[in-house]
């Protein structure tokens, strides 16, 4: 099993977990930095290109974390490079009144990848038990049962065919705050800043309790979640960049069979 993988029925507490881990990658320079994840990136991108072209595997990535953790900065590095054909991404954000509606996967399964696609979920149905949850916007009652819910959705999904990667970006609250600073300040990223963050960032602990609940709820075998250490963007993305490499290259995908006869088709 990966060593950031959530086990199956434990308690995560994510305060004991480093988000300055490295040791994946113990002795990597900024130079060889840039050299593995181009190599990664090429990897994926053939492995992406065999998954489009058998088309038949289906592939989610769910992406949840905290403002500023990187999401963005993930689907930007990690899938440089990929065929926008056969990759799509379904950023979930508040609710339209319409959504709000219907129950809350009403919204998130017609997004979910079809025969030969790649599709990374930008915040997800997770926030149903994260953000609403903390903010109280369904009782308690409503929101419990919902783990219980997402577990035979996603059960569901791969049992129809899909691989399901579930990646949580773990940064810590002063790095946060660098990062918002950093937005405050430098003209290029000012856009990013959202005043919304700040009363986020005020409930900090009570987003780690449900994020804790998520993980250790939610972590299945057909499923898993991924803890990443994302202090360092670099490492972040080299470790979700693996993961994705060594998942696909584990489905043993291969092209189609020619159509029969193609041998004695002469191109005039
Ligand atoms: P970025 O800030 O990098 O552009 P983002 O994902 O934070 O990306 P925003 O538009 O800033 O995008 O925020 C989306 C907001 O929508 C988040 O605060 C999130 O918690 C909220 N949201 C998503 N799903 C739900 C939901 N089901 N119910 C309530 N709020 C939700
Ligand atoms: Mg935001």
């Amino acid at each position: 099993m990966h060593p950031y993988q959530v086990k199956i029925g434990t308690q995560v507490k994510l305060s004991e977990i480093d988000p300055n881990d490295q040791s994946l990658f113990p002795k990597l320079t900024k130079k060889n930095y840039f050299k593995a994840l181009e190599k990664l990136n090429t990897q994926l991108e053939s492995l992406q290109e065999l998954l489009f072209a058998q088309g038949k595997h289906r592939v989610l990535v769910v992406l949840q974390a905290m403002d500023t953790a990187g999401k963005d900065g993930t689907i930007r590095s990690v899938f440089d490079g990929v065929n926008p054909l056969g990759v799509k991404v379904a950023s979930f954000k508040k609710p339209t009144p319409d959504e709000l509606a219907h129950d809350y996967l009403w919204r998130v399964h017609p997004y979910v990848p079809g025969n030969g696609e790649l599709v990374i979920f930008n915040r997800s149905h997770y926030e149903d038990v994260l953000v609403v949850r903390v903010h109280n916007l369904v009782p308690p009652e409503k929101w419990s049962k919902r783990y219980e819910h997402i577990n035979a959705f996603e059960e569901m999904l791969v049992d129809e065919g899909t691989t399901i990667l579930k990646f949580f970006l773990h940064i810590d609250k002063d790095e946060q705050k660098a990062r918002l600073e950093e937005r405050l300040k430098e003209p290029s990223k000012q856009w990013k800043f959202a005043v919304g963050d700040l009363d986020e960032r005020k409930r900090w602990d009570d987003y780690m309790q449900a994020y804790e609940a998520v993980l250790e709820k939610t972590s299945k075998k057909h499923a898993p979640w991924f803890i990443i250490p994302a202090n360092r963007k670099w490492y972040r993305n080299l470790v979700i960049s693996q993961i994705l490499v060594d998942t696909l290259t584990s489905l043993n995908m291969e092209y189609p069979a020619p159509a029969p006869g193609l041998e004695n088709i002469v191109v005039e």
